[in-house]
């Protein structure tokens, strides 16, 4: 089969030939029908060997995004039938602290012992014809979604509905959420705060096209990105800031708008892995607000997700590229040029 390997740090990913692998005992194997890129591919691309997180080492196959269907099933796997569709939940713990116990496998008190963080982060992912899935417990059933179209749900999807659920409370009638970057993740974020609350929308972006593709999805205010943003987004909201900020850049100038901009009891979720930092002490920051840097979701709130997007309620707007044209929609995404995810069907 074929598959995009990241070889080594700081080499680009390849497209290599690989044996079929074969389900062992507990394992399955998915033909993929789509493998979402996600900008942390791009980190992960970019970092060296100091940078990258110590939980994974290359090489594996790209891709943390992935749907497809049961192709085969290891031995003493019982409840599924070949060709029943299926979403990846991304983030593999060990499945048996108390966090994975919880379906919270993205907060595993074992990782970094595993070998890798999940299919695509150290283990082989989807960016491939087949992915080796090593549990079940890790399979959502996809029902009548469209394979290619529910793939970024998986964290696209995921990883906004998880930061922004943590929030809601505050998002009452008359609150503000502020969505900063409006892309993969950003263009799910906006809809998820307007499908669970009541808040104002208000989106941030260095591009007018993703800031109209915000206005599309229900942003009531659109703002470019830039020194007087803060300034702005003060005056929207009379002064006092919003309540939710969630920042899916996570660069310099994108954590210091969100400290500029989040309310006193308000909420920052930074997102985005770009690197940027704030000082949180006490005083640095208004009063009682909150800072949090969410990884993934839950395989629960991965239902919820799939369930908001079955109700019609929550697309992702994609673009497809076939396995050969990977680094096409990689070299897309980091040109900014993508609206809404690339998903590459194999
Ligand atoms: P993307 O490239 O699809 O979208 C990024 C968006 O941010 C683009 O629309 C771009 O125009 C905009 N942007 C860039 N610089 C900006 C700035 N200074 N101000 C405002 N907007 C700006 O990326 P994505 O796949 O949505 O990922 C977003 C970030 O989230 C990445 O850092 C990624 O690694 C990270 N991520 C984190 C998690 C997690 O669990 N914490 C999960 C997935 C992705
Ligand atoms: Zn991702
Ligand atoms: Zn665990």
């Amino acid at each position: 089969m074929r598959a995009l390997r990241l070889n080594a740090w700081g080499e680009p990913p390849s497209l290599v030939e690989l044996p079929t692998p074969e389900p062992g005992p507990g394992e399955v194997l998915l033909k993929i029908a789509g493998a979402g890129a996600c900008h942390s591919d791009i980190h992960l691309m970019d970092w060296s060997a100091e940078q990258a997180p110590p939980a994974i080492a290359p090489p594996f196959t790209l891709g943390h995004e992935n749907t497809g269907t049961i192709a085969a099933l290891g031995a003493g796997v019982s409840g599924w039938e070949i060709g029943d569709p299926v979403a990846v939940y991304g983030p593999w713990g060990c499945g048996r602290c108390r966090p994975c116990r919880l379906s919270a496998e993205n907060l595993c008190e074992r990782t970094g012992e595993l070998g890798g963080m999940g299919g695509g982060l150290g283990f082989d992912g989807g960016m491939a014809d087949y992915e080796l899935v090593p549990d079940q417990r890790l399979l959502v059933p996809l029902g009548d979604l469209d394979p290619i179209a529910a793939a970024p749900l998986t964290d696209a999807g995921l990883t906004p509905y998880h930061a922004i659920k943590a929030a809601l409370p505050l998002l009452v009638p008359g609150s503000t959420a502020v969505v900063i970057g409006v892309g993969g993740l950003g263009h799910m974020a906006v809809q998820i705060v307007g499908e669970l609350s009541p808040a104002r929308i208000v989106a941030v972006d260095t591009s007018e096209q993703k800031l109209d593709h915000a206005r599309r999805l229900g942003a009531e205010e659109a703002l470019l990105s830039g020194p007087e943003t803060a300034a702005r987004i003060r005056e929207l909201t009379g002064g006092i800031g919003a309540e939710l900020v969630v920042d899916l850049v996570g660069a310099q100038p994108t954590v210091e708008l969100a400290a500029a901009v989040v309310r006193s009891g308000g909420h920052v979720s930074v997102v985005g892995i770009a690197g940027g930092t704030v000082p949180v002490g006490n005083g640095t920051v208004p009063f009682d607000a909150t800072f949090t840097g969410p990884y993934w979701g839950s395989a629960v709130e991965l239902r919820e997700v799939l369930a908001l997007a079955a109700a019609g309620r929550l697309r992702a707007d994609v673009e497809t590229f076939p396995l050969e044209q990977a680094m096409t929609a990689y070299e897309k995404m980091r040109a900014g040029a993508l609206v809404g995810r690339a998903v590459i069907t194999p």
